[in-house]
């Protein structure tokens, strides 16, 4: 092979190593050696893998169009069996004395589903589930059998929210109320004095420890969520008085989500482990202690402390834990407590994939120009080609600026009637014919001039992707949260194109402009150019966690459809579940139109069209056939 062909062979390492999937898919995901995406829900075991192409080609074959929310329920698994090993090694390594007590907050997947998975595989490590809320606390209740595990009930209570739970005790659940604020406390006392049945209760303490990133707002003073030290002691005071200290049994705080760094994690287990030692020495009984969320997931694979990633592995995060609360409670012989975590991010993010295909895509190719100009060409036509012709390395700023003036210049022109539109079509030809030139060219340059960094950017291709991001990525849009996304397939061949993503929105804002890299954010994605005649098909990934529920209906797109897979043994794999989208009559009830009424009352305004000859009756039934089937079909681009 020579050096030229050796440049150019592209391999599916070239492309691991541009997409960084072994970084951000932590086992899970890999491409295969003819260049699919492919997905190891055991991590370890490499024997047990699957294609993506051939699950979508499945989901086609079952008549399921593009974009579908593919879940992997074996990752579940991986996941929940992953954090206790991971804190039971711990245990072990520091002889801690006491145990781990995972719960799944309900709030950051709440499909029936992840409830359902969780508290299966869930079961032989006793997770339990948090619930914030009564809707989520029924749920739990439904769903949560294994006595052991622990139920963690934070969110503002009422009456039947405590009663419930109170219940809940009753029956033999570990059921704790957090209290969220001084006043529950009176209230949890009213009903279990009413009902004869003694609470478990725990506190939220409002950390003053802090951490950077979007989701960390739960923590500081300004918190809206928790106790001060003067209110925990008011707490203690009528606690006391009561006689039921033997009911406080648990400290609670979260510091927010996707804490990237490792020290604010033990920052804030040493200043809780402070109050928790307090507690006891007041006299309560205590016992756990909570930790709430905030373990990150690595989305951008650089595992630094950047608001993308965790400079961390959960190996860390469990001795970091362990460690420092045996540092604090070690010095007054306090015993271990139980150590719940409420990791949701961490814990499901993974088993979800976004899948979509291109249906267009728009380039900003340089347009070919005439060979000489025309007889008679005004100067300023003249003027800009000009400037292209001189294009050369040492001139790039100025031929910028000139082509910017020339420009706006016969911009002005026009409007002034003194260029005519086709003179004015050729300036704007001519003028990014110089963008791409300039784009060309800098890319030799050592220092790029601080007007033309971006420029390549300007110039990239828009790839239309089937689906929306208010529906299906919320935080992509809310918050600039950014996702692994790339091609799942062609992979053993060079992307060529960089482009930006646009949905199916039409809405400025419905797009995906920031990429993941390792050193930042990058402007544009590498991509291959889509072939006539297949699909091409990208993948959002890490998708599980925060995502669905938070999606709303903008330009009437509905929730996608979903299906579920298990792998089995043997490599091959099943459709466990799957849930058809929204229709179009379903987006529209949902914002209050009746399907039935519109069609009667455009099948009234076909029948005046026939009235007045506009239309025959063949037509009509053919139009209203038309009608019918567009309502109830998908709301997204069908083929
Ligand atoms: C949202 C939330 C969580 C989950 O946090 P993650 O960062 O997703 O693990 C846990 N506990 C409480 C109280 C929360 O509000």
């Amino acid at each position: 092979m020579n050096q030229k062909d050796k440049l150019e062979r592209w391999t599916i390492e070239d492309s691991a190593d541009l997409y960084h999937i072994r970084e951000w898919g932590v086992g899970y995901f890999d491409i295969s050696d003819s260049g699919d995406v492919v997905v190891t829900p055991l991590r370890n075991n490499k024997d047990i893998s699957v294609n993506l192409p051939e699950i979508i080609a499945g989901i086609q074959a079952r008549g399921y169009d593009m974009p579908v929310l593919l879940r992997i329920e074996d990752i579940l698994d991986s996941q929940i069996t992953h954090m206790h090993e991971s804190f039971r090694t711990a245990i072990r390594t520091f002889d801690y004395k006491g145990e781990f007590k995972g719960v799944f907050p309900i709030k950051v997947n709440q499909q029936k589903q992840v409830i359902e998975a969780i508290t299966n595989i869930g079961t032989q490590y006793h997770h339990g589930l948090e619930a914030g809320s009564k809707a989520e606390l029924i749920a739990a209740l439904s769903f949560l059998k294994d006595k052991e595990a622990c139920l963690v009930c934070n969110g503002y209570k009422d009456r039947e929210f405590i009663d419930l739970g109170l219940y809940a005790c009753k029956m033999g659940y570990k059921c704790f109320f957090v209290l969220e604020m001084p006043s529950e406390l009176d209230l949890i006392l009213e009903r279990s004095s009413a009902l004869g049945i003694r609470p478990l209760i725990g506190v939220r303490f409002k950390l003053s420890t802090q951490a950077g990133g979007h989701w960390t707002e739960s923590a500081g003073d300004r918190s809206i969520f928790g106790l001060s030290t003067s209110q925990i002691i008011e707490v203690i005071e009528k606690l006391k008085s009561l006689e039921m200290l033997d009911c406080l049994q648990l400290l609670h705080y979260h510091l927010g989500s996707q804490i990237s760094n490792i020290r604010d994690i033990r920052a804030s287990v040493q200043e809780a482990c402070q109050v928790y030692a307090g507690l006891v020495k007041e006299g309560a009984a205590m016992g756990y202690f909570d930790l709430g969320g905030g373990l990150a997931v690595d989305y951008d694979g650089s595992h630094t402390n950047y608001m993308n990633s965790r400079n961390y592995s959960l190996e860390e995060y469990c001795a970091d834990v362990i460690e420092a609360i045996m540092e604090i409670l070690d010095v007054d012989k306090i015993s271990h407590p139980n150590i719940i975590t409420e990791s949701g991010r961490a814990t499901v993010a993974y088993y979800s994939i976004l899948l979509f295909n291109i249906f267009d895509t728009n380039t900003f190719d340089p347009e070919p120009l005439p060979e000489t100009l025309a007889q008679g060409t005004p100067e300023i036509v003249e003027n800009i080609m000009e400037v292209l012709t001189s294009l050369n390395l040492r001139n790039i700023q100025e031929c910028y600026n000139d082509a910017l003036y020339y420009r706006d210049q016969a911009r002005q022109m026009f409007k002034l009637g003194k260029i005519s539109l086709r003179e004015r079509s050729l300036v704007e030809k001519i003028f990014w014919n110089i963008i791409h030139a300039v784009g060309d060219n800098i890319k030799h340059l050592k220092f790029v001039p601080k007007d033309l960094t971006g420029i390549d950017i300007a110039l990239c291709d828009t790839y239309y992707a089937n689906f929306s991001v208010f529906q299906s990525l919320p935080d992509s849009w809310a918050i600039g949260h950014i996702f692994p996304v790339m091609p799942i397939h062609r992979l053993d061949e060079m992307p060529t194109r960089n482009a930006i993503l646009a949905d199916i929105t039409c809405d400025c804002d419905g797009k995906i402009d920031r990429f993941i890299d390792r050193q930042g954010i990058r402007r544009a994605l590498r991509l291959h150019k889509p072939r006539k005649d297949e699909d091409y098909i990208l993948g959002v990934f890490l998708v599980g966690a925060y995502q669905e529920t938070l999606g709303d209906l903008h330009n009437l797109l509905g929730d996608t459809n979903v299906v579920s897979i298990r792998v089995n043994p043997d490599g091959s794999y099943t459709f466990v579940r799957e849930i058809e989208g929204d229709s179009v009559a379903d987006v529209l009830s949902y914002v209050e139109y009746s399907p039935k009424r519109m069609t009667r009352r455009f099948r009234a305004t076909a029948e005046e069209a026939v009235r007045e000859d506009l239309i025959s009756p063949q037509e009509r039934r053919m139009i209203m056939t038309m009608y019918e089937e567009g309502l109830r079909g998908y709301p997204y681009f069908e083929k």
